[in-house]
C-alpha cells in the first residue's frame, strides 16, 4: 500500500549556477522571466500502472514557464486568442509541467529521461525529491534512456558536483542526437539565445560517456521497450513504444507537446521545434496513428502526469486525459 502523494509548491529556491542563470538572462530573458510565472501545485509523483509483468509510474521535475510568443513565432495574437480562450488558458504564457516516466520490468528499472536539475529554471529539477519519497534511490535506475537532449530532459543527469546522478545505470542516447549536440559545428550555427542548450548538453554528454550506449529507431532498447524515430523537435527526437501484450504505452517525449495546440493544430509550426516543418509532420502522422490504434501516451509536457490518449475531433484531434 502506497501513501498518497504528497502535493508541493513548485516554487523552489534555485541555487542554479551563475553561468547557466547568467547565459539564460541575457539569451533568452523573456524565458527566464516567464520561469518566474510558473509556480504551480502538483503531487510529486502519480500512482502507478500496473502492466502484466512490471508497472509504469510518472514522476514530476516540476514545471518550466515559456512565452508564448517562443512557443508560437508564426501565429497571429488573434489566432492564439481564438484557440486558448475558449479553454481558459493564457494566450502569453504557457507553464507546462515535466512529466519524468520511470518503468519496471523484471529486476530492471528505467527512467525515461532525468528532468532539468537546478541549472535551468528554478521552478523545474524536482525528480530526485520525488524518487525519494517514494522509495527510489538514484543507483536503483538500472538503464536512463533519453528522448532528446534540451535542457529539461537532459541536464538533471548530473549533480552539484557534476557527476552522473545514475550511478549505476547505462544511459541510452539516440545515435542521430549524439551525433547533433556532438558535432564541431553545431554551436557556431546555433541561434545566440540557444547557445546555452548546446553548451549543456555537450558538457553532459562527456561527463557520462563511459556509461553510454548508442541506439536506433527500430531497436529494442529495454525489454518490450522498442525507439520511435520522431525526429523534427531535434534531429535525432525518439520516443518508445512500451509493449504489454497487445496493449501499448507511448513515451512521446516532445514529439506532441502541448495538449491544446498540438492536438487540435497539429500543423502550427512550434518555435520550440528545431526543425518546425518536420516537427508538424512528425506530430501530424504520429496523432492519426495514435487515433486509429488508440495506445496510451505519456506525454512529457502535456498536463501532469500526462497519460491520456488522442481521439480525433474533426480534422483535429483532442488529448483525453486518463484520470
Ligand atoms: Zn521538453
Amino acid at each position: 500500500m502506497r501513501s498518497v502523494p504528497k502535493a508541493r509548491q513548485g516554487s523552489r529556491s534555485s541555487n542554479a549556477s551563475s553561468l547557466s542563470r547568467r547565459t539564460l538572462l541575457t539569451g533568452a530573458g523573456a524565458l527566464a522571466a516567464g520561469a518566474m510565472a510558473g509556480f504551480g501545485i502538483r503531487p510529486l509523483w502519480a500512482n502507478p500502472i500496473s502492466l502484466s509483468d512490471g508497472e509504469v509510474q510518472v514522476f514530476s521535475d516540476g514545471n518550466l514557464g515559456l512565452p508564448m510568443n517562443f512557443i508560437l513565432p508564426e501565429q497571429t495574437e488573434a489566432e492564439i486568442a481564438a484557440l486558448m480562450e475558449p479553454h481558459g488558458l493564457s494566450t502569453t504564457m504557457l507553464t507546462p509541467d515535466c512529466n519524468v516516466t520511470l518503468l519496471r520490468r523484471g529486476d530492471r528499472i528505467a527512467l525515461f529521461d532525468v528532468g532539468s536539475g537546478s541549472n535551468f529554471q528554478p521552478t523545474a529539477g524536482e525528480l530526485l525529491s520525488g524518487l525519494e519519497e517514494a522509495g527510489v534511490d538514484p543507483s536503483d535506475i538500472t538503464d536512463v534512456i533519453f528522448t532528446h537532449a534540451h535542457p529539461d530532459h537532459l541536464w538533471g543527469v548530473l549533480d552539484e558536483f557534476d557527476d552522473p546522478v545514475f550511478s549505476e545505470a547505462r544511459y541510452l542516447v539516440p545515435q542521430a542526437e549524439w551525433d547533433y549536440w556532438m558535432a564541431d559545428d553545431t554551436l557556431a550555427n546555433m541561434p545566440e539565445e540557444r547557445k546555452s542548450f548546446v553548451v549543456g548538453a555537450q558538457s553532459r554528454f562527456e561527463a557520462i560517456s563511459d556509461q553510454v550506449e548508442m541506439i536506433n529507431p527500430g531497436q529494442e532498447v529495454f525489454p518490450g521497450v522498442e525507439a520511435l524515430d520522431t525526429s523534427g523537435h531535434t534531429p535525432g527526437h525518439t520516443s518508445y513504444m512500451i509493449h504489454d501484450g497487445s496493449e501499448s504505452l507511448l513515451v512521446l517525449g516532445d514529439a506532441i507537446s502541448n495538449a491544446v495546440i498540438s492536438f487540435e493544430r497539429p500543423e502550427w509550426h512550434s518555435g520550440s521545434d528545431q526543425d518546425r516543418e518536420k516537427g508538424a509532420q512528425t506530430r501530424k502522422s504520429l496523432l492519426d496513428r495514435l487515433a486509429n490504434d488508440q495506445s496510451r501516451i505519456i506525454g512529457y509536457h502535456l498536463p501532469n502526469p500526462g497519460i491520456g490518449r488522442a481521439e480525433r475531433d474533426g480534422t483535429a484531434y483532442r488529448f483525453v486525459a486518463e484520470s
